[in-house]
């Protein structure tokens, strides 16, 4: 099985990953990730792709689509669920070209709803574990030592990217880039769509009976 998750920036899509990768056993992919370590290394493309990640604005189609066929050569056999690719409709129809290449097609394509109010509060409120990613929020999910993270004892930062300077582009980024994505997966007959807002396990459960078709929402159906 394949999947993509994708949604506006702060969604939930990087929490609601590692329960989607153990539920259905899959790989997971997500390009910031990828990207965030590439930067830390200061690879080629981690001093390419900083340019872009730090004020908000999309890495280039042709950098982000070798990476992509790296990841998918590199996982033969292996159901993945990309979180954070395609971030526009010139790369998700290079990807269904990519899975059809290999005769693995996409199954869904889960879009997190939730409101730009909601989405800047989280982003401002963020906090990422330097070593691990794990995320944690100033005020509704703290860790247990203040800066520390609970699962690896690492440093917790605030992403460059997640400054309120940069958080609006992002979100007018997703907009004008990303959003159109709903219609795509829609005409593909591929697109559900699951309330981002609550409590993750909650989340977690709708994300799993929409991915095996229980509760479709109307909306995947326009
Ligand atoms: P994320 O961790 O998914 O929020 O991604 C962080 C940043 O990485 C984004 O704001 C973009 O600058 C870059 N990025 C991640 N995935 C992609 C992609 N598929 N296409 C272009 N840029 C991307």
């Amino acid at each position: 099985m394949n999947l993509v998750l994708f949604g506006p920036p702060g969604a939930g899509k990087g929490t609601q990953s590692q329960f989607i990768i153990k539920r259905f056993n899959l790989v997971h992919v997500s390009t910031g990730d990828l990207l965030r370590v590439a930067m830390k290394n200061k690879t080629s493309l981690g001093l390419e792709a900083k340019k872009f990640v730090d004020v908000g604005n999309l890495v280039p189609d042709s950098i982000m689509l070798s990476l992509i066929k790296e990841v998918i050569k590199n996982n033969k056999g292996k159901g993945l669920l990309l979180d954070g690719f395609p971030r526009n409709v010139p790369q998700a129809m290079e990807l269904d070209q990519l899975f059809q290449a290999e005769k693995t097609p996409l199954d869904k394509a889960v879009f997190l709803e939730v409101d730009r109010e909601i989405l800047k509060a989280r982003l401002i409120g963020r906090r990422v574990c330097a070593t691990c990613g794990s995320a944690y929020q100033t005020e509704m999910k703290r860790p247990r030592v203040e800066g520390i993270c609970d699962l690896d004892g690492g440093k917790l930062e605030h992403r460059k990217d997640d400054q309120p300077e940069v958080i609006d582009n992002r979100l007018e980024v997703y907009e004008k880039n990303t959003a159109p994505l709903k219609d795509y997966y829609k005409d593909m007959k591929k697109f559900v769509v699951v309330d981002g807002v609550g409590e993750p396990e909650v989340i977690s459960g709708l994300i799993a009976d929409a991915v095996l078709g229980k509760s479709r929402d109307l909306r995947g159906k326009e």
